[in-house]
């Protein structure tokens, strides 16, 4: 059973889908004024690795991920290149894809660009507005009242790390003494510059807030609210906790349940930034590392702990990788017809699947590949039958965390399914035993019925084949 830790609820609960066997995520994606980071980078590895989890376990996936392609920074950024907005915004999404696909990540089913859904924006702040819980301020803009969420605040619970635990139940209250209510609908506040976009509301020339984008989105494909709704943990205050309260008051179902977030990525205990000059790019980064190192490095890291960027730790990554990858060439394992399955696989199976079901402890995963890649060097010469498969597992494994998608493979066999049919599993264990008995291999046939004597399950050879008890 799959356990994630819901930033909402701050505990790890068990996870459910809404609707049967078919799973709605949405991420928030990237706002794009620069080229993206390693930061970037962490968020859309983790979440490909959700993805790529249910689709393995024959989920539907639905993977929304939003483009900002309006926003002060972006018309900043297109000023300082004397560019028009839409070609900047046009240029750094083409960048942005760029970089993404580097890193083998699997696509969103939509990536809806900000500026498409400006009809859905103005839809929503209309009826805030119409249930008093948005306002227009003096100078025209349209605002969330936040006084108006009774609750405001004890989402992210963001100052809980500096007053104790009491001051959690006054977070609304402080919030609301404080007046800051968000802004929902920009207006046009200087005569109209032919450089920036305004569109046409009810509120006169403006463009939407940024909070207010992915309560839209999200309604607009999750009208139930999504089943996860993440990104990273930056995105925590004020914009998640604004875009639930938008979401709640809009509509109480149209809000996701379960919140994600990825931890940041720190460099000496300071945040990236660019002041500080310390962003690393993903194009630095593939540059010097291959995208299975890269990933191996960021994975290591449990997603919801802060990362520590350090070089050092990505050489020592990318030496585990080689260490991977010597074994992996040692092999031609394209031919592999999967058809029976080994106590060992059974058992690097069960233990990689269990790190995944505890909140995706990828850590462990990844040291479980690096364990099982090991193990097969150990037994190299000794049984190639169980070494090919071994090595199947490996790559199979390792695709589930995104690794290894250079080696195609056909997937005869749905191993995970079998993995936990036990019956299955042990036909097949005696299928091969009798095998080797045939083959007079019985050193291996041996080994076969210990197993099976641990497990509880007693053979009765008879002259053709065997037969098993438990
Ligand atoms: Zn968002």
């Amino acid at each position: 059973m799959l356990k994630i830790f819901n930033s909402a609820t701050k505990k790890k609960e068990k996870f459910q889908v809404k609707k049967n066997k078919c799973m709605n995520l949405y991420v928030c994606g990237v706002t794009v004024y620069d080229l993206c980071h390693v930061g970037h980078a962490r968020t859309f590895i983790f979440f490909d690795i959700v993805v790529r989890y249910f689709k393995f376990l024959d989920y539907k996936v639905f993977y929304v991920r939003n483009i900002t392609d309006i926003d002060d920074k972006i018309i900043q950024c297109a000023k300082k290149f004397k560019q028009s907005i839409k070609k900047y915004s046009t240029r750094m999404i083409k960048e942005m894809k760029k970089d993404l696909n580097s890193l083998n990540l699997l696509l969103p089913t939509k990536e809806p660009l900000i500026t498409e859904y400006i009809f859905e924006i103005i839809f929503m702040i209309q009826k805030l507005l119409n249930k008093k819980i948005a306002y227009i301020s003096e100078n025209g803009d349209v605002l969330f009242k936040i006084s108006k969420f009774k609750d405001y605040g004890k989402f992210s619970q963001c100052f809980s790390n500096l007053f104790n635990k009491n001051f959690l139940q006054k977070i609304p209250v402080f919030f609301q003494k404080k007046n800051i209510d968000f802004v929902l609908w920009k207006l046009q506040k200087k005569k109209k510059n032919e450089k920036e976009i305004f569109w046409n509301s009810p509120w006169g020339l403006g463009r939407p807030g940024w909070h207010i984008e992915c309560s839209a989105i999200n309604y607009k494909f999750f009208p139930d609210g999504a089943d996860i709704h993440g990104g990273g943990i930056d995105l925590l205050f004020p914009h998640h906790e604004n875009e639930r309260a938008q979401s709640i008051s809009f509509q109480k179902n149209s809000c996701a349940y379960f919140w994600v977030h990825v931890g940041m990525i720190i460099f000496n205990n300071s945040k990236m930034s660019k002041s500080l000059k310390n962003i690393v790019t993903i194009r630095y980064l593939r540059k010097y590392y291959t995208v299975d190192v890269l990933k191996y490095y960021l994975l290591s890291t449990h997603y919801r702990r802060p990362l520590n960027f350090l070089e050092k730790n990505l050489i020592s990554s990318k030496n585990i990788m080689n260490r991977i990858y010597s074994v992996l060439n040692l092999y031609n394992f394209s031919k592999v017809s999967f058809k029976i399955i080994f106590i060992e696989q059974k058992k690097f199976i069960n233990l990689f699947m269990k790190a995944l079901e505890n909140d995706f402890n990828t850590p462990k995963a990844c040291s479980i590949l690096y364990k099982l890649s090991k193990y097969i060097k150990s037994l190299y010469g000794k049984n190639f039958f169980l070494e090919k498969y071994l090595v199947f597992t490996l790559l199979y494994l390792g695709n589930f965390l995104g690794i290894f998608l250079k080696f195609s493979f056909k997937k005869s066999l749905n191993i995970f399914q079998n993995c936990l049919d036990s019956k299955y599993y042990i036909k097949n264990l005696l299928k091969l035993r009798n095998k080797y008995r045939k083959n007079k291999q019985w050193d291996l046939a041996d080994d076969i019925r210990e197993k099976l004597y641990k497990l509880k399950i007693f053979i009765n050879d008879s002259k053709f084949d065997s037969e098993y008890f438990f």
